[in-house]
């Protein structure tokens, strides 16, 4: 097993990691940012290395002060945690040359995977269902071709940036009229904000949901997924609410598609966790990325398969068999996960400062993910996220009374939390129904 891990994140991910470390007898090494010393998985870590200011750019997103903290420390793996550098090809191949486990895929499937459009390619070779699109990108010499191109997929369309990410390099296009300038500026914003113009168009789907799906996969050809997630709570392209499994996702469904991405993994011979993200509509998925981390969201599959997810990937980087077959996972209820944010519930302007006062959710089947403690100090610097709210039950209707519950037990004074929001959208009729749509909450909200 691993001796010593370096874990290069902050917040509740890293204090996830740690458990999982804690609980696997593996040691720790928090390495975190002058901001960061109070941060609770830093006090609980068996070492600290402070690598350096505030600012992500100079302390969580410095890949030398991260490889210097695993070699001062004799550390001999690197847990990336999710956002900073966990999706980045040359951060995991520098780990992996200075002689490091990365807790991840090789880094030639993140590369794979961070393009958009080779992603996509892989994809269907694989046989996981995609959008109709232009199948590669876009070729600004043959206006003609790229014209029908549109007009055969159907309008709307949407352009998008290969390299794009964060829901940002998108364009949607409605008619023929407006299509090439929409293109030039898509590229033209993608050059400025990826490094990368290459950009490429999809059928755009009005009224889809975000259903992922959750897969691990090992050193020795092995895959399995873990069902579905149902992310289509959204603002900004940014979760809100996540829940497992997804409302009206049957097994025949769930089965298929599953298998696919498990197979797509054994083919690229994916490592590691994963999450194959769809939108589906009218009954059809299609394939929109993967993501080749841990995600947010990981807990609600947690609760209804009993796999610990982080654990897995420790195994898995150690270079241990899976410890699942396909047949052991079985779905036992429902879950869903509230993302708790320092932020004002009206005009979402984050709002960081000190944790006066706080006493956390309790009770069966409640699941609290969260790094922050009485007197905590929520730096400006980074994410608003301040931890989790998950609650699992028997059946929907008990996942979702369980949560409203909870958030009416939470007390965080001090700060602004989204906390009055989550209670609204569990009260909501449509929510409460399942199966809204990605468009549903920034409606509601008047967006
Ligand atoms: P990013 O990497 O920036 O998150 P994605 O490709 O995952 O980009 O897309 C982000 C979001 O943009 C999706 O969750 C969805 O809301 C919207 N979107 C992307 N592609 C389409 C499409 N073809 N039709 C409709 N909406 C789309």
């Amino acid at each position: 097993m691993i001796e010593k891990l370096v874990i290069a994140n902050r917040g509740e991910i890293a204090l996830r990691i740690q458990r999982a470390c804690r609980e696997m007898g593996i040691s720790t090494v928090a390495v975190h940012s002058e901001a960061d010393r109070d941060l609770k998985h830093v006090r609980l870590a068996d070492e600290s290395v402070c690598i350096g200011p505030a600012a992500s750019a100079d302390s969580y997103l410095q890949i030398p002060s991260i490889i210097s903290a695993a070699e001062v420390t004799d550390a001999v793996a690197i847990h990336p945690g999710y956002g900073f550098l966990s999706e980045n090809a040359d951060f995991a191949e520098r780990v992996e040359e200075s002689g490091f486990i990365f807790v991840g895929p090789k880094p030639e499937t993140i590369r794979t995977m961070g393009d958009k459009i080779t992603a996509i390619e892989s994809m269907k070779q694989a046989g996981v269902p995609c959008v109709p699109g232009s199948d590669g990108p876009i070729d600004d010499n043959d206006e003609a071709r790229t014209l029908k191109l549109a007009k055969d997929i159907g309008y709307p369309v949407i352009i998008k940036a290969a390299g794009g990410g964060g829901g940002r390099g998108m364009r949607v296009v409605h008619s023929e009229a407006s299509l090439l300038n929409a293109i030039s500026l898509t590229r033209a914003e993608a050059g400025a904000a990826f490094g990368n113009e290459t950009v490429y168009m999809e059928k755009y789907l009005e009224r889809p949901r975000h259903v992922e799906f959750q897969v691990l996969a090992d050193t020795h050809g092995n895959a399995i997924h873990l069902c579905e997630r149902d992310c289509s709570m959204q603002r900004r392209h940014q979760k809100v609410v996540e829940e497992a499994p997804a409302p009206g996702i049957t097994e025949e469904q769930r089965n298929k598609i599953g298998e696919r991405c498990a197979e797509a993994c054994r083919m690229i011979g994916y490592r590691g966790a994963g999450t194959f993200e769809f939108l589906y509509q009218d009954g059809e998925f299609y394939f929109i990325e993967m993501n080749t981390r841990v995600q947010v969201e990981h807990p609600v599959t947690e609760m209804i398969t009993g796999v610990d997810i982080v654990k897995e990937q420790l195994r898995i980087a150690a270079g241990r068999k899976l410890h699942y077959n396909q047949d052991d996972i079985e779905i036992r209820g429902h879950a869903i996960e509230c993302r708790i944010n320092a932020e004002d519930p009206v005009t979402f302007m984050p709002s960081p400062g000190n944790i006066s006062h706080l006493h956390m959710a309790g009770g069966p089947g409640i699941r609290v993910d969260t790094h922050i403690y009485d007197g905590y100090r929520v730096p400006p610097y980074y994410d608003s996220m301040i931890g989790k709210l998950i609650a699992h039950g028997e059946d929907r209707e008990t996942a979702i009374a369980r949560m409203r519950t909870a958030l009416s037990e939470m007390v965080i004074d001090g700060i602004k939390t989204n906390i009055p929001l989550h209670r609204e959208i569990m009260r909501d009729g449509t929510f409460t129904r399942g199966g809204a749509s990605i468009h549903y909450l920034e409606k509601k909200l008047g967006l």
